[in-house]
């Protein structure tokens, strides 16, 4: 994978929000770029684009191991929005630790509670389904952007959306590379290519059957699902890195060494989600008494980019709807911090991100005296 340090002075621990474009990914790009045809011409150098094109889904279907139609479009955001916007469902579920591409894009939703690890509980949710007009759409993610929560009973949702006649939607955007991918029991699912080192500006709806509305209309590209001539060079990204990103998923080391040191510095940090399952790659965590916005703005000053909630509402200093419905204070949902490693994280940096967050500390006068942090995992 291509360093994203492009500047050596800066170290990026925010591959949730994206992850740096691997070289697989961009050789793939620099090979279709090569080509000049539109996907639908019918001559020669067009049907060589198709050919591109429908070789990437087609290695896409294979990696995510599905024979269900795969409808390209901008990322996860326009996705959702296509999968959420059915002509066969009368009312929807929304989980409330959902990304607010599916949260927003489902105005009207009934809001399905989650537990203190963010993961909607099946009991609330068939009484949800009873009292909706049926059949309802049912969306529930693989895991959280935010605190890595993975959903483990994603089977079980989906039989007791089916067993009532509904439709599953799962954004499993998070989950590809990081975690073993989740089964395919959903009739729609969402992923964007840049979260796993593809390109931005393309992702795709996974679709089991028929039922969606198209959201764009014009020349039918995507079977009459999504016009726009298509980005045949980002879907050659795209399909490259997604074929790359499952080789090697990461594993909790680094993750499990930060949080013990964490915890070491600062006994009542809190980390979201601990006790169930989590993507190994994430911690989000709050100090009490430190707001998010200035832990990420004093780890910038030293050089490290780390995540405050979610990157897609950062900007808005609110405190994090999802670790809200999780339980938690608005002090502590303001106080969350997201760190997410990748492939190229090494030890070194997650050392330097103890003392920066020991530094904050201190600067912020919440103790007097640095502690020390420890190099190795052991003790
Ligand atoms: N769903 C989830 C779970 C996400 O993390 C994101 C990106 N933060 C999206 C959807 C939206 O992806 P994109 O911005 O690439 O459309």
């Amino acid at each position: 994978m291509a360093s994203p340090q492009k500047n050596k002075n800066n170290t990026y621990l925010d591959y949730n929000a994206s992850a740096p474009l691997r070289d697989i990914a961009k050789r793939a790009m620099v090979e279709a770029m090569e080509q000049c045809g539109n996907p639908s011409s019918p001559h020669r150098l067009g049907r060589a684009a198709r050919k591109l094109l429908e070789d990437a889904r087609q290695t896409i279907a294979d990696c995510l191991g599905v024979a269900d139609e795969i409808i390209f479009t901008s990322g996860a955001t326009e996705a959702n929005h296509l999968a959420l916007n059915r002509i066969d469902t009368e009312s929807i579920i929304v989980s409330a630790a959902e990304h607010p591409s599916v949260a927003d894009n489902a105005p009207g939703a009934s809001i399905a509670p989650v537990d203190e690890n963010g993961i909607p509980g099946l009991a609330t949710l068939q009484t949800l389904l009873e009292a909706s007009p049926s059949p309802t759409l049912v969306a529930a993610m693989s895991a959280n952007n935010e605190t890595g929560a993975i959903t483990p009973n994603l089977g079980a949702i989906a039989a007791l959306v089916h067993s009532h006649g509904g439709k599953f939607h799962c954004d499993i955007t998070q989950s590809v590379g990081k975690c073993p991918l989740p089964p395919m029991v959903a009739d729609t699912a969402t992923l964007s290519a840049h979260k796993f080192g593809g390109p931005s500006g393309i992702g795709a709806l996974i679709s089991k059957g028929g039922g969606l509305r198209p959201q764009l209309l014009g020349g039918g590209q995507e079977r009459g699902m999504r016009s726009g001539t298509q980005n045949v060079v980002a879907a050659c990204g795209f399909a490259a890195a997604l074929t790359d990103a499952l080789k090697r998923p990461p594993t909790a080391e680094l993750r499990d060494y930060f949080e013990a040191e964490l915890r070491k510095l600062e006994p009542q940090a809190v980390i979201f989600a601990e006790n169930g399952a989590r993507l190994p790659n994430t911690s989000c965590f709050a100090l009490p008494g430190l707001s998010g916005e200035t832990m990420v703005l004093s780890l910038d000053l030293a050089g490290l980019a780390v995540g405050s909630g979610s990157a897609c509402s950062s900007g808005k200093i609110e405190p994090s709807r999802v670790i809200k419905a999780m339980g938690y204070s608005d002090e502590l949902a303001a106080g969350a911090v997201r760190v997410s490693l990748g492939e190229s994280t090494h030890k070194e940096e997650i050392y330097c991100l103890l003392i920066a967050i020991d530094n904050a500390m201190m600067t912020c006068g919440r103790r007097r005296n640095r502690r020390k942090v420890t190099k190795t995992n052991k003790g």
